[in-house]
């Protein structure tokens, strides 16, 4: 499903993060060490190969809400968007800091002037972030910062289950009702 907002197209597809082919960019949901691990970073770490950690490795490491960007090697991008979210119950406040995740990939995107970027649900997974409340935070997020956007022209949103896709699909829905 996807939709187009102020000449930005958002497109929320389930499927594997590591397998995106129609995006500049992938965001990683990363450790603070930007170590390869389970989940997201698992995924985009075996599939770009050891080189992406050998670049990462000095960047490390980093806070809740900060990101840093590096080549994507094997993976079928430009470039990776690493991002530590914050920790449910731990890294407080979780929503600014969940805010400062996509506001702060975003901004890197735009930095590099890519036209595309792509999401997964940052601190949804291990992180313990309840889904339905991250997702109220991401479009929040995005939306806010739309009109300051002058390269991405399309930012997808990247989900692993049924039950995701249906909580971004009805999101997408509220905000672009036809
Ligand atoms: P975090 O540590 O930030 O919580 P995780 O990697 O554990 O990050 O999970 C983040 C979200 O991404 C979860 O909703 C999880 O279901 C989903 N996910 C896990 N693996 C993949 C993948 N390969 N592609 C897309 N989404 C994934």
């Amino acid at each position: 499903m996807r939709t187009l907002l102020q000449n930005i197209t958002l497109e929320v597809q389930k499927g594997d993060i590591a397998a995106q082919r129609d995006v500049e960019a992938v965001v990683n949901a990363a450790n603070a060490e930007l170590a390869p691990g389970g989940g997201v970073a698992g995924a985009i770490h075996s599939k770009a190969g050891p080189d992406l950690y050998k670049e990462c490795k000095p960047l490390a490491p980093i806070a809740p809400g900060e990101a840093v960007i590096t080549g994507a090697y094997g993976l079928p991008n430009n470039y990776v968007i690493h991002c530590l979210g914050p920790v449910y119950g731990e890294d407080k406040p979780e929503d600014e800091l969940l805010a400062s995740c996509y506001r702060n990939c975003l901004k890197l995107a735009e930095e590099k002037s890519l036209e595309s970027i792509g999401f997964p649900g940052i601190s949804t997974g291990i992180f313990g972030y309840p889904k339905g409340e991250a997702v109220k935070v991401v479009f929040d997020t995005v939306l806010s910062e739309l009109p300051g956007l002058k390269h991405l022209k399309k930012i997808k949103f990247v989900v692993f289950g049924d039950k995701d896709l249906q909580l971004y699909e009805s999101k997408l829905r509220e905000i672009a009702p036809d």
